[in-house]
């Protein structure tokens, strides 16, 4: 199972908190991880060491990940967006969110339903 992490600037803490707190339960499930650029390496710099990245979300991250969707290679998606900034990439974002309704993908966009979607994904692997 591999799952898919995104936060914009000002949810980038908040995605931190929420991977460490379920770092050891990610690892019982066997749980693969690829974060955008930033995320990913703000992830690493936390001591997430196995985790996959991609470009950065404004040169392409979102869309790589659109990709990933779309091969089937994603079982859910955890983007913390932020409704309250502008992003120049919102064209990627919308055709991310887009894919995952379009193959059937969990996703998050925000820190309780993140909780909810690894709820989730959990109970598939029983
Ligand atoms: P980032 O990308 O992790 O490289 O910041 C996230 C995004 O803005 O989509």
């Amino acid at each position: 199972m591999k799952i898919a992490l995104i936060a914009h600037d000002g949810k980038k803490a908040d995605m931190v908190d929420f991977v460490l707190k379920r770092l050891l339960f990610f690892s019982s499930l066997k749980l693969e991880l690829v974060a955008t650029g930033t995320t990913g390496s703000m992830l690493k710099k936390a001591g997430v060491k196995t985790i996959a990245t991609v470009n950065s979300g404004p040169l392409g991250g979102d869309a790589e990940i659109g990709a990933m969707v779309s091969r089937g290679e994603i079982n859910g998606v955890i983007f913390f967006r932020d409704p309250l900034d502008k992003h120049p990439h919102d064209v990627d974002i919308a055709m991310l969110m887009r894919l995952c309704d379009v193959h059937n993908i969990p996703l998050a966009t925000n820190y309780n339903s993140a909780c909810a979607v690894v709820e989730y994904l959990s109970s598939q692997t029983k």
